[in-house]
Formats: C-alpha cells, sequence, structure tokens
C-alpha cells in the first residue's frame, strides 16, 4: 500500500487528488496539504477586484469534498521537505510520511524584487482572493478620487493574460459608471510588444490586443523595467532591443495593479537539488523530479524555460489547461510505477486561455506552446465573454464533483485537435 500526498490544493493540485483517487487501486492512500482550507479560483480574481464577483461564489471549503472521494485533507502550510526520508513537516511540527509526492504549489510572488510593489506597498495585485479584494478596496478609493491608472506586469513576469484582462475589466467597469473620461490608463509591461504574452505572440495577438487596447484609449509602455514604486509614483526604465535605457518614466497613478515576477515557494525550493535558482522543480518529460524519483509535479511550480531572450526578463506562462495536461501525466506515471512498468506519459502542454475584456474577449490556442506551431490563433469576440463565465461555472462544480474529465475536455477541446496527454 503506498501513500500519495499531493502538495497544493489548487488548479493542478484538487484535479491531481481526483484523478489518482479514480485511477489508483483504494488500497493506496491520498492525503492532499493545502495552506489554506479553501479553494479558489484563481481566474476569476479580476472580476472581484472589480466588484463582478464575491469571495463567496468562486471559493469553497475543500475537506467535504476531497473527504467524500475518500481523500485525506490537511489544512497547514508545509515548512520542510526532506526528500531524503520521504518526510515533510507541517508548520505545527507533525511529520507525513509519502511514498510518492505531487508537488503543486503555484507561485510564491516576488513582490520584494521592485520595491514599493506589492499589497505591502503601493500596487495591488489580483493573484489570491484575498489580493483581489483588496484591489476592490483600493479601487472604491478610485471611484471617490478618479485619476490616473496604471495596470501591468513587472519585471520576469510569466503571467501577462491576465494584465490585459484586468485592464479591459476595469475600462468597461469604468465606462459603465461614466467615469471613464477622469481615469487615463497606462499598460506598462515587460513585454518587448504588445500581445508577447511570454509566449513569443500567439497567432495575430500583436495586432488585435495593440487594436483593442487603442480603441479603448489604453496607451503603453512596451520593454518596461518597472524599478520601484513609491506612494502615486511608479519609476520605469523603457529600454531598447539591445537593453539599454532610452527613457526613464516616473508615472504618477492613483491605482495601480502589477502582476510580479513568480518563483517557488519557500518549502519546495529549498530541498537540495530539487529545483532551480528561482525554485521552480526541476522536472523530466515524465514530470518527475530529475533528483527524486518518487517526486512529480506540475503546475506554475515547474522549471520551465523562457520561450525566447527579451530585452526585460520575461517567462513562459502555464496556463490551466496546460497544468491538467501535466496532471493527467503524472497520474498515469504513479499508476505505472506502482505497476512496476516505465513512467512515461507526457502531458501535451498545450496553452489554451481566455481572457475576458468585459463584454467580450480573446482567445488563444497554442499548439504546442514553442513556435512553430501546429495550431496558431487568437480571436476576439463576445463569445469568449461567454465561455469564460461557462468555465468558471464548469470548473468549480468540476472541484465539487470531483470528475476528472467530463463533457468540456471530451467534446470541446477533441473538436479542436486538442488531447491532454502527448500521442508517441
Ligand atoms: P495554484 O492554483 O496557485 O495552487 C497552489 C496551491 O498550493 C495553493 O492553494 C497554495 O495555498 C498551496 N501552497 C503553496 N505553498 C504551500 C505550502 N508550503 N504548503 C501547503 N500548501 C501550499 N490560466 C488560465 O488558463 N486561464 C486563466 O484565465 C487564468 N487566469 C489567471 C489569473 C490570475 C490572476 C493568475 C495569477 C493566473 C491565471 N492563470 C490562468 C494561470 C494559472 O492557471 C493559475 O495561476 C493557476 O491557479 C495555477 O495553478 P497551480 O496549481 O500551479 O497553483
Amino acid at each position: 500500500m503506498a501513500h500519495i500526498v499531493v502538495l497544493g490544493a489548487g488548479t493542478g493540485g484538487m484535479p491531481a487528488a481526483y484523478e489518482l483517487r479514480e485511477t489508483l487501486d483504494p488500497q493506496h492512500r491520498i492525503t492532499v496539504i493545502n495552506a489554506v482550507d479553501y479553494f479558489q479560483f484563481v481566474p476569476s480574481n479580476p472580476w472581484v477586484a472589480v466588484g463582478w464577483r464575491e469571495r463567496t461564489s468562486i471559493t469553497f471549503p475543500i475537506r467535504p469534498y476531497l473527504e467524500r472521494k475518500g481523500i485525506a485533507f490537511i489544512a497547514q502550510a508545509v515548512q520542510t521537505i526532506d526528500a531524503s526520508a520521504n518526510r515533510l513537516y507541517l508548520a505545527d511540527g507533525t511529520p507525513v510520511d509519502y511514498d510518492y509526492l505531487v508537488i503543486t504549489t503555484g507561485p510564491a510572488l516576488a513582490f520584494d524584487e521592485v520595491p514599493g510593489s506589492g499589497p505591502q506597498g503601493h500596487t495591488q495585485s489580483i493573484c489570491s482572493i484575498d489580493h483581489a479584494e483588496s484591489a476592490y478596496r483600493a479601487y472604491q478609493q478610485l471611484l471617490e478620487n478618479p485619476g490616473p491608472v496604471i495596470i501591468g506586469a513587472m519585471p520576469g513576469a510569466s503571467c501577462f493574460g491576465p494584465a490585459y484582462e484586468f485592464a479591459f475589466i476595469l475600462n468597461n467597469d469604468l465606462k459603465k459608471r461614466k467615469l471613464r473620461h477622469k481615469v487615463p490608463i497606462t499598460f506598462v509591461t515587460s513585454e518587448p510588444y504588445i500581445g508577447h504574452l511570454g509566449l513569443a505572440g500567439v497567432g495575430d495577438s500583436k495586432t488585435v490586443l495593440e487594436s483593442a487596447l487603442r480603441q479603448h484609449d489604453i496607451r503603453w509602455i512596451t520593454n518596461a523595467r518597472t524599478e520601484s514604486v513609491e506612494p502615486g509614483v511608479m519609476h520605469v526604465a523603457e529600454v531598447d532591443d539591445l537593453g539599454a535605457v532610452r527613457k526613464q518614466h516616473a508615472l504618477p497613478f492613483h491605482y495601480s495593479m502589477m502582476l510580479p515576477a513568480f518563483r517557488g515557494v519557500a518549502a519546495v525550493a529549498a530541498v537540495e537539488g530539487l529545483c532551480n535558482p528561482r525554485g521552480f522543480v526541476l522536472i523530466d518529460e515524465f514530470q518527475r523530479s530529475r533528483t527524486y524519483r518518487n517526486i512529480f509535479s506540475a503546475g506554475v511550480c515547474i522549471a520551465i524555460p523562457p520561450i525566447e531572450p527579451t530585452p526585460v526578463a520575461t517567462g513562459a506562462p502555464k496556463t490551466g489547461y496546460m497544468i491538467e495536461t501535466m496532471v493527467a501525466a503524472i497520474v498515469r506515471n504513479i499508476a505505472a510505477d506502482l505497476a512496476g512498468e516505465p513512467a512515461t506519459a507526457r502531458g501535451s502542454w498545450n496553452a489554451i486561455c481566455l481572457a475576458d475584456m468585459g463584454n467580450t474577449g480573446a482567445a488563444f490556442v497554442a499548439l504546442p506552446q514553442i513556435p512553430p506551431r501546429n495550431v496558431n490563433w487568437f480571436r476576439q469576440g463576445k463569445w469568449v465573454h461567454l465561455a469564460k463565465v461557462a468555465f468558471e461555472r464548469y470548473f468549480m462544480h468540476k472541484m465539487k464533483a470531483g470528475t476528472s474529465e467530463p463533457i468540456f475536455e471530451k467534446y470541446v477541446l477533441k473538436s479542436l485537435g486538442i488531447e491532454k496527454l502527448e500521442q508517441s
């Protein structure tokens, strides 16, 4: 009998636990450990930050749903991992032994790399539900005292879609309130051009997003190295293609939401030989640690190289569906390992993303993630907004019901030629 511990109950960890339970013999124990006792649907945070969603509609308590499926749950942060002893320690010091460890701890937010940034400083974030709620409170102040807004992504960021999404949503909300004319918006991004998205662009993303920003009177600064933030002023160096500073900006703002660079969480980053220098888990093509053969990892916490070098550092995004393909491979590989067979499943790592823009939206599909691609399109339309709302409901239901691959994946994605596992 094996004990499989899933560390982190987010977009990667929850499906991993359900799929493991569905796939493995019931004699094997599965335990999920998560720093907090609730699940949060991260992609809806931009809506929370403008008051279009409440905390209760995008979070739920984890324990009853996992326990109903025979999965144990511990609501505590893991403090240390002793990988050579197959043991980890919870925040209260309790040890937990495992035979297999699935690490899905998501990102640590590197606000400290830009002094004055982040919710402890002078900019807002939508990376967690707590941050999104605090961003909403700050938004109330902006509504009372309208003025310039800065939205974007800082050096080293890898998650750009939500920054665009938030700029368009905020624009839409301000228009509804008839306040947009009092709020100049600037999009400040480390990307070399609008629509790069950490993916060297997807289809027509540059043209479509530039056009959408222009249509909505949102100015932009690309190749932007945000250097520091003080109350009401952001200091940004705009660099050229060779990385030399071509213009230094001191941008005034009443409200700002800047996505940070990510790194790995401390407990994982500290494990000898497990991670790269930024604390992301080094894995092989089968999602398996290169050092510890009983550790697998998926999601934002794994190390993947940037798609291409850029004048200001950018990373490659790890999007929800891509994460699910990693999870599917891990489940197959642990099942194979338990059966004494080689672990050879590979996630397809296909990047699919729906970005809401208020009443319309933009969707992209990049298959594979690294160009040249077999499928490479970026489209805009009202259907994306509707699809995003439907996807939120579907994913929340899926995470409560514990079904691992129902209708959406089976029919919609297959019709797009998208498979979870790489066909070799
Ligand atoms: P998370 O979902 O962040 O889960 C990590 C979990 O690990 C958390 O529950 C955390 O509490 C737990 N944890 C961390 N450290 C510890 C510890 N030491 N001990 C115990 N537990 C720990 N992708 C899309 O495809 N579509 C989108 O629309 C989209 N929107 C996004 C919007 C935002 C604002 C952001 C930030 C990302 C978005 N993404 C989107 C990207 C990606 O899908 C999400 O970031 C996704 O939540 C990542 O899943 P994950 O499982 O890797 O990490």
